[in-house]
């Protein structure tokens, strides 16, 4: 068995079940802790693309990842009598090789290929830890108290354990203006295979249906350059603040409305990224959206997730459990492909969601001329050089 073999995880998502694989595979014993009572559900698609491609294929979850994948054909721009105003195909975004899956069945295809051999245990958090020599002192909301060797934040944007040992949130989050909803609602608003979006200044609502799904997602995003004092765990303020903005507009987006805030896998966060200037600190460390979120809008949270936990495990293997040699390794291996993906956002955002206008006219001119698509495409589709 490897030195400091005794690893907790806190987020029971994309990064944490991939680096539990990873960990359990070289010998390591994991423990992940999530606070959600089961794995959770929701969200769009997710791109696997480039060397996340690849990592999914060694841990032998490529076929199922490939059975679940999505079928988006086109992204359609509406108006409000929901006639195609612009549009592209979906090859735009994604090449030949990469994969799009639903957030929650990646997740549970994680889930699914570790629950058998790793300590998963929903439905608490990690309340302090205290690092001492040796080990790292943990106690749990749930009142219960461990001893773990080292201690993974994969607890997202709002990470607890970033906050508690390495930087404090306001520190962490660079706020890109806009905040994304998101929660399932009738297929029949979507049209089988393409993602419909309606405009107005500074907001978009959606409908994201895949064609080999049946079920649809409305999707909400809108320009808000505050840092807004929301509650992540109440979802009832969550959906106050949703309807705020946006119940006034037209399309289908009343509807749109009433049936996302009524999941009750319904998502609300700021699209913001992770910058810090170390992801770890003695023996505790960050992997994925905790350590270096990149958006939505980069396209590549998921496949930075699976990317950072593979590096992440193959360090500490490397370094036999020497968390000193193997965190530093790890992100120095990392930091240049994040730091790429991190600059790739802002003209995702300029057209996503323009802010005025003219901004939604131009876009639309722009997409019918064809003179948007390589914009889009050098965007979303990182070259192998620009994912190293
Ligand atoms: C419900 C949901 C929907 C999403 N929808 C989209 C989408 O549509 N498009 C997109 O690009 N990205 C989406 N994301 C983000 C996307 O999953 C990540 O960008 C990416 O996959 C990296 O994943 P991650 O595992 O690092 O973080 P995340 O996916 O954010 O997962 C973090 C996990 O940690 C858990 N957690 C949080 N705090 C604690 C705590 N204190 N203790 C224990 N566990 C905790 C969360 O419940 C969650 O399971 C979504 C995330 C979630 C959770």
């Amino acid at each position: 068995m490897p030195n400091n073999s005794r690893i907790l995880i806190s987020g029971a998502s994309i990064a944490g079940p991939a680096l539990a694989y990873w960990l359990r595979r070289n010998g390591f014993q994991p423990t992940v802790i999530e606070r959600a009572p089961a794995p959770r559900t929701g969200g769009n698609g997710v791109d696997i693309r480039g060397e996340s491609v690849r990592i999914a294929g060694l841990m032998g979850i490529l076929p199922r990842i490939r059975e679940r994948a999505t079928d988006i054909r086109a992204l359609t721009f509406v108006d409000a009598a929901n006639h195609r105003v612009a549009g592209m195909p979906n090859s735009t975004f994604n090449a030949a090789d990469d994969i799009e899956i639903m957030r929650g069945d990646l997740a549970e295809v994680l889930y699914e290929a570790t629950a058998d051999d790793v300590d998963y245990r929903f439905g608490d958090s990690i309340h302090s830890l205290v690092q001492r020599q040796g080990a790292v002192e943990v106690a749990f909301d749930s009142g219960r108290t461990a001893e773990f060797d080292l201690v993974v934040g994969a607890d997202g944007l709002h990470s607890r354990v970033r906050n508690l040992a390495i930087t404090p949130e306001a520190d962490a989050l660079h706020h890109l203006g806009l905040y994304f909803a998101l929660g399932q609602v009738d297929p029949e608003h979507g049209r089988p295979g393409e993602v419909a979006l309606y405009n107005t200044p500074g907001k978009v609502a959606g409908v994201y249906r895949s064609a080999a799904h049946d079920i649809a997602t409305g999707f909400f995003m809108l320009r808000e350059p505050r840092v807004l004092d929301i509650d992540y765990r109440d979802q009832d303020a969550q959906k106050a603040l949703l309807r705020g903005y946006f119940e006034t507009e037209s399309w289908q987006v009343p509807e749109l409305l009433a049936q996302a805030t009524s999941d009750p896998g319904f998502y609300l966060d700021a699209v913001s990224q992770v910058r810090i200037p170390r992801w770890s600190a003695g023996r505790v460390t960050l992997v994925g959206d905790a350590g270096y979120c990149a958006t939505l809008l980069s396209g590549a949270g998921a496949a930075l997730a699976l990317e950072g936990a593979h590096r992440l495990a193959t360090e500490l293997t490397a370094a036999d459990g020497d968390h000193r040699i193997a965190f530093d390794r790890y992100e120095a291996g990392l930091r240049p492909t994040v730091a790429k993906r991190q600059r790739s956002v802002h003209a995702g955002s300029a057209m996503l969601v323009p802010a005025s206008r003219p901004g939604i006219w131009l876009r639309n001119q722009l997409t019918r001329l064809l003179l948007l698509q390589p914009l889009a495409a050098k965007v979303f589709q990182p070259t192998p050089a620009a994912a190293a």
